[in-house]
Protein backbone atom coordinates (compact mmCIF):
# COMPACT_ATOMS: atom_id res chain seq x y z
CA UNK A 1 0.00 0.00 0.00
CA UNK A 2 0.86 3.61 -0.22
CA UNK A 3 2.33 5.40 2.44
CA UNK A 4 1.21 9.13 2.66
CA UNK A 5 4.83 11.79 2.01
CA UNK A 6 4.21 12.36 5.92
CA UNK A 7 4.85 8.57 7.10
CA UNK A 8 8.71 9.42 7.66
CA UNK A 9 8.07 12.40 10.04
CA UNK A 10 5.65 10.91 11.89
CA UNK A 11 7.58 7.56 11.96
CA UNK A 12 9.99 9.41 14.46
CA UNK A 13 7.98 9.82 17.11
CA UNK A 14 7.72 5.91 17.96
CA UNK A 15 11.35 6.17 19.54
CA UNK A 16 9.98 8.57 22.35
CA UNK A 17 7.88 6.38 23.74
CA UNK A 18 9.63 3.56 26.02
CA UNK A 19 8.54 -0.49 25.91
CA UNK A 20 7.87 0.27 29.92
CA UNK A 21 5.21 2.82 29.07
CA UNK A 22 3.81 0.45 26.35
CA UNK A 23 3.25 -2.49 28.85
CA UNK A 24 2.00 -0.24 30.75
CA UNK A 25 -0.88 0.93 28.70
CA UNK A 26 -1.55 -2.48 27.13
CA UNK A 27 -1.87 -3.92 30.50
CA UNK A 28 -4.69 -0.85 31.40
CA UNK A 29 -5.96 -1.27 27.98
CA UNK A 30 -6.59 -5.24 28.69
CA UNK A 31 -8.34 -4.02 32.44
CA UNK A 32 -10.61 -1.77 30.58
CA UNK A 33 -11.43 -4.39 28.08
CA UNK A 34 -12.99 -6.00 31.39
CA UNK A 35 -14.55 -2.82 32.73
CA UNK A 36 -18.66 -2.09 32.79
CA UNK A 37 -18.00 0.84 31.39
CA UNK A 38 -16.21 -0.79 27.84
CA UNK A 39 -19.15 -3.37 27.50
CA UNK A 40 -21.46 -0.47 27.04
CA UNK A 41 -19.22 1.45 24.39
CA UNK A 42 -19.35 -1.72 22.59
CA UNK A 43 -23.10 -2.48 23.31
CA UNK A 44 -24.00 0.23 21.22
CA UNK A 45 -23.11 -1.68 18.57
CA UNK A 46 -21.58 1.18 16.38
CA UNK A 47 -18.06 1.88 15.07
CA UNK A 48 -16.68 5.35 16.96
CA UNK A 49 -14.76 6.42 13.11
CA UNK A 50 -17.08 5.60 10.54
CA UNK A 51 -20.63 5.34 12.58
CA UNK A 52 -21.59 1.96 11.06
CA UNK A 53 -23.83 -0.58 12.46
CA UNK A 54 -21.40 -3.15 13.76
CA UNK A 55 -22.20 -6.44 16.15
CA UNK A 56 -20.45 -5.75 19.71
CA UNK A 57 -18.51 -9.00 19.00
CA UNK A 58 -16.80 -7.30 15.97
CA UNK A 59 -15.73 -3.71 17.56
CA UNK A 60 -12.51 -4.18 18.73
CA UNK A 61 -10.80 -1.31 21.16
CA UNK A 62 -8.78 1.45 19.42
CA UNK A 63 -6.73 4.06 21.10
CA UNK A 64 -7.31 7.49 19.16
CA UNK A 65 -3.92 8.50 19.68
CA UNK A 66 -2.63 5.15 19.59
CA UNK A 67 -0.04 3.91 22.62
CA UNK A 68 2.85 4.12 20.25
CA UNK A 69 2.46 7.70 19.69
CA UNK A 70 2.23 8.94 23.05
CA UNK A 71 -1.20 7.92 23.84
CA UNK A 72 -2.99 6.77 26.79
CA UNK A 73 -5.04 4.16 27.79
CA UNK A 74 -7.92 6.05 29.69
CA UNK A 75 -11.60 6.46 28.43
CA UNK A 76 -11.01 9.90 26.81
CA UNK A 77 -8.34 8.03 24.35
CA UNK A 78 -10.27 4.93 23.94
CA UNK A 79 -13.46 3.75 21.47
CA UNK A 80 -14.92 0.97 20.01
CA UNK A 81 -13.87 0.42 16.71
CA UNK A 82 -14.94 -1.79 13.54
CA UNK A 83 -12.58 -3.93 12.05
CA UNK A 84 -12.44 -2.26 8.96
CA UNK A 85 -11.37 1.41 10.61
CA UNK A 86 -8.89 -0.50 13.01
CA UNK A 87 -6.78 -1.91 9.84
CA UNK A 88 -6.65 1.74 8.26
CA UNK A 89 -5.68 3.61 11.16
CA UNK A 90 -2.83 1.19 12.20
CA UNK A 91 -0.38 4.11 14.30
CA UNK A 92 -1.96 7.24 13.07
CA UNK A 93 -3.34 9.46 15.77
CA UNK A 94 -6.74 10.88 14.86
CA UNK A 95 -6.20 13.83 13.48
CA UNK A 96 -3.18 12.55 11.04
CA UNK A 97 -6.08 9.96 10.16
CA UNK A 98 -8.32 12.29 9.48
CA UNK A 99 -6.44 14.41 7.14
CA UNK A 100 -4.92 11.73 5.40
CA UNK A 101 -8.90 10.24 4.55
CA UNK A 102 -9.81 13.69 3.68
CA UNK A 103 -7.06 13.68 1.71
CA UNK A 104 -8.24 10.70 -0.24
CA UNK A 105 -11.35 11.83 -0.69
CA UNK A 106 -12.84 9.64 1.99
CA UNK A 107 -13.90 11.83 4.86
CA UNK A 108 -14.77 9.88 7.64
CA UNK A 109 -18.15 10.12 9.29
CA UNK A 110 -16.91 10.73 12.94
CA UNK A 111 -14.59 14.32 11.34
CA UNK A 112 -17.85 16.23 10.87
CA UNK A 113 -18.54 16.19 14.70
CA UNK A 114 -15.33 16.28 15.84
CA UNK A 115 -14.03 19.34 13.69
CA UNK A 116 -17.14 20.88 14.45
ZN1 LIG B 1 -15.47 1.89 11.33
Amino acid sequence: MLLSPGWHTLSMSFETVSEEVIRQERARAREIRQSAWWRNQIGKGQCYYCHERVHPNDLTMDHKTPIARGGRSTRHNIVPCCKVCNTDKKYLTLSEWIAQREDEGRSLACAAHLLN
